[in-house]
C-alpha cells in the first residue's frame, strides 16, 4: 500500500521513484520479496516495466527488505518510462555524463 503522507514527504525531497532491495537469508526470503528485487516504481506506486504493486516493507513476517528512494534525473526517468530497461538506461545516462565531463561541457 502507498502511504500518501510518505509519498508527499519523499516527493518534497525530490524523490521520484522507488527501488527494492531484498534482504536474503536464503530460505527465509519469501517469493514476494525475490520478485521485487531490482524492480522500480514511480513515487506514486505505479510499477515501472513490471506488474507488481508497490507495498512498503515489511511485507511478510521477518521481512528485512528495503524500499530505496531514488532521484532519477528527469531525462533519465523519461527514457525509462518510454520503456528502456532501467539498468541499461542508467548505464547509458552515466556514460553520457562522464563523456560530457571529459569534454569539459556541462
Ligand atoms: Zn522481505
Amino acid at each position: 500500500m502507498i502511504d500518501p503522507a510518505k509519498t508527499a514527504e519523499l516527493t518534497a525531497k525530490g524523490i521520484n521513484a522507488l527501488g527494492w532491495h531484498a534482504v536474503s537469508r536464503s530460505e527465509e526470503t519469501c517469493s514476494d520479496c525475490l520478485n521485487r528485487m531490482g524492480k522500480h516504481w514511480r513515487i506514486d506506486g505505479t510499477p515501472i516495466q513490471h506488474a507488481i504493486p508497490f507495498a512498503w516493507p515489511p511485507i511478510h513476517q521477518g521481512c528485512r527488505c528495503l524500499a530505496i528512494p531514488m532521484k532519477f534525473p528527469d531525462e533519465l526517468l523519461a527514457v525509462i518510462l518510454a520503456g528502456q530497461p532501467v539498468d541499461e538506461a542508467i548505464a547509458q545516462w552515466q556514460a553520457t555524463r562522464s563523456r560530457r565531463r571529459w569534454s569539459g561541457k556541462k
